[in-house]
Parts: structure tokens; sequence; C-alpha cells
């Protein structure tokens, strides 16, 4: 029997494996594909904070890039490569919108030198930019690294049965406490108020003999360059889904668009693209991520003491499944939040440490009990 089961081995499952080993439990880790292999193993993964007005996911977003900076430096730098971040405005809005910023942020900035400055394309070097030191990891390597202590089983879940205290996983394997980190693809617990839409992304690496030492940011991502190669990443796709669209993807036409948006940013020469990495990003309707316990839909309707109409809801008086919980919907994110999430999350499992309630699945619950 196992302490935590994780279904899906990206960034969040990884994460969550890791904390649950360094924390001397027994955890089995299921991926149907293997590690990385879905969003996370496509991703640039660039760590860097969210530069936006004040909200919520932007405050959530400044504290998880300082602490995984910091937590992937000190644990897998080996797989960190450290750079400083430029990014850049990407029209006159947001020109003022990174000037506000600058004047509040409470993130250490720094000038960028002059010398990478006058490389950028000259419309690019009339909006305004900031800089601060940042980094990139290395998203394979680093799945796999923070999942070493977890039993990697290849295999899809099926089933989940929860039977007399225990979770039953595909009728073979057994835990305590279970965490679903699927990313966008197919729930194992479907339920209702759960609304994952799945962002389709594509990057590419490629050879070029133009040398770049940071991490350069605006209508596309362009790595720092490592033995001539660096990575571009990545676009948005809304419309185009694996396990949905009819028509395969157009990988010459995402191509063509990381190369255009990056040109607008500076001049790549002699450029070969070398690989493709494609896959999906997950996204909640708030734009902030899931943590924490899956409300039991039917089970909390048909109790007579809720009131559904309340605005307020108190989510202590709803049903929960027992002992499982989501970290889920990191949307563009998912390398700056998931070691900060899943901190947050074994935290609540193991010593039963509060979650925000700005985090919790349950806060869709209500809104959707509104509308049915
Ligand atoms: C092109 C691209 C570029 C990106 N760039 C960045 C970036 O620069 N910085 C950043 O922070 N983020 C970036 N992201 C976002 C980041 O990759 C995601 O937020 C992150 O991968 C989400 O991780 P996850 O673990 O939730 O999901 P995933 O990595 O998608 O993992 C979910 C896993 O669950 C498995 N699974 C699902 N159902 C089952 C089942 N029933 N049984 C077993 N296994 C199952 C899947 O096979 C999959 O491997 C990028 C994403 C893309 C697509």
């Amino acid at each position: 029997m196992y302490d935590l089961a994780i279904i899906g081995a990206g960034i969040n499952g990884a994460s969550m494996a890791y904390e649950f080993a360094s924390a001397d439990k027994k955890v089995i880790l299921f991926d149907t594909e293997g590690i990385a292999k879905g969003g996370s193993g496509a991703a640039g993964a660039f760590i860097s904070p969210k530069f936006s007005k004040a909200g919520e996911l932007k405050e959530l977003l400044g504290h998880a890039f300082l602490y995984s900076l910091e937590f992937y430096e000190k644990n897998f730098s080996e797989f960190l490569t450290k750079a400083p971040l430029l990014h850049i405005a990407k029209d006159e809005a947001d020109s003022l919108m990174l000037k506000e910023y600058k004047k509040e942020t409470a993130l250490k900035l720094k000038i960028p030198p002059e010398e990478v400055v006058n490389t950028l394309h000259p419309h690019a070097r009339t909006l305004e930019n900031i800089s601060l030191d940042a980094g990139v990891v290395n998203a394979q390597k680093i799945c796999e690294a923070m999942s070493k202590n977890a039993h990697f089983k290849k295999e899809k879940v099926e089933s989940l049965v929860y039977d007399d205290g225990i979770w039953i996983i595909n009728e073979t394997y057994s835990a305590k406490d279970v965490v679903l980190a699927t990313g966008a693809y197919k729930a194992v617990i479907k339920e209702p108020y759960i609304n994952l839409r799945g962002i389709w992304g594509h990057r590419i690496d490629i050879r070029t003999s133009t040398k770049n030492e940071h991490s350069i940011h605006q209508y596309v991502s362009i790595s720092p360059s490592k033995e001539g190669v660096l990575a571009l990443g990545a676009t948005h796709n809304v419309h185009y889904h694996p396990q949905k669209s009819s028509e395969p993807y157009d990988v010459d036409a995402g191509r063509k668009e990381l190369l255009e948006k990056a040109s607008r940013t500076f001049a790549l020469e002699d450029i070969e693209i070398i690989r493709d990495y494609t896959g999906l990003r997950s996204g909640s309707v708030d734009y902030m991520p899931l943590v924490g316990s899956l409300v039991m839909s039917k089970e909390t309707l048909a109790c007579k003491n809720i009131n559904v109409e309340n605005k307020k809801p108190n989510y202590e008086e709803y049903t929960y499944y027992p002992n499982l919980y989501m970290l889920n919907g990191s949307a563009g994110y998912g390398f700056v939040l998931a070691p900060y999430l899943a901190k947050i999350l074994s935290e609540h499992i193991l010593y039963n440490n509060k979650i925000d309630k700005r985090l919790l699945p349950a806060r869709f619950f209500g809104r959707w009990a509104r509308r049915v």
C-alpha cells in the first residue's frame, strides 16, 4: 500500500512526488505515456513572473516565481539555466502597463545592457522593457529528477474506487491519498463544475548563428542559446485539440507563426529548425489553478442544509471525496507554479494546513450549482 498515488507525471505530478518522497512517504506515480509526455514535455519551461496589472494571478505568480526559482536552484541546479530575462512590451498600451508595473513591483529589476537592447528590432526598442534575474529549466529532465523517488508505472488509470478507507487504482494498487494531476486530458473523475480547457501550444528548437544570452519575451519567448541552439515558443491555439479535432495539426503553420513573431523582436540568422514540441496547457475559467479537495456535486446538492443561492458559501459545508485532491489548471505557468503549489497541497494533506480559498476547486461548485 502506498501513502500517495499520483495520476499524471507532468510537472504537477512530479512536484507532488518530490514533496511526498522528501517527507519519507511511499509514492506511486502513473502516466499513460511516460514522464513529461503531456503539456510538460512541450514547455520551453521559462521561469518568469506575470507582468500585468494588479490581480490575484499576478500576485500568485509573483510569489511562485521567487519560490520556484530558488527551489530549482537549490535542489536541481544542473537542470536550471540562470539567465537575465528581458521582457518587452507588445504595443503602446502594454508599454504604459509595464511603466506602472515597474513603479510598484517589489521584484529586483535590472537595467538591460545597451548592447542587448541595440540588437532588438527598431520598433521593439521604442517600447518599454523590464529586466530581472530569471531562468529556464530543462522540462524533461526536471520532471524525471523530481519523480526519481516515486515508483513510476507507465499505465493509464481507468478505475479509481474508494473502499474501506483506501483508494484502489485499476483494481490492483492501493493508496491512502490520491492526487489527480492529469492536465488537459480526459478527467479520471468527472465532476460537472470542473471546466478545464486545453490550449494547444507549439514550440521549436532552432540552430542559429545568432548568439543570445538572455531570455527574451515579447510576442514569443526566445531562450538563451547553448551550443548554437535556442528554443522559440510558444503558440496559443484554442481551436486545435489532439483528442477532439478532425483535421491534423498544421505543423508548418505553427513554425511559420513562431519564426515571424520572433523576427519582430530581433533577427535570428541562419535558422535551421531541429525539433518541434507540441502539447496542451490546461486552463481554468478564472485563470487561477485548482489546488485541493474535490466536491462531490450530487451528494452536496442532495444535502438539505446547502443553500446554493448563497453568493458567499461556506465551503466546509460541502461533501468532498475522501483523501482525493486535484492539482491542475496552471495554463502557461506550470513550471513556475508547480513547486510552490505542490508544497501548499502537500502541507495540506500531511499537516492539514489551510489552502487559500482562491485556489480551491470548490470555488467553481457554487457558481455551477446556481446555474443548474
Ligand atoms: C508549448 C508549450 C510551452 C509552454 N511553456 C511554458 C513555459 O515557458 N513556462 C511555464 O511555466 N509553463 C509553460 N507551459 C505550460 C506548462 O507546460 C503546463 O502548465 C504544465 O505542463 C502543466 O503540467 P501538468 O502536470 O498539469 O500537465 P501535463 O504535463 O499535461 O501532464 C498531465 C499528464 O497526465 C497524464 N494522464 C492524463 N490522464 C491520465 C490517466 N487517466 N492515467 C494516467 N495518466 C494520465 C497525461 O499523459 C499527461 O502526461 C507551456 C506549455 C506548452 C504546451
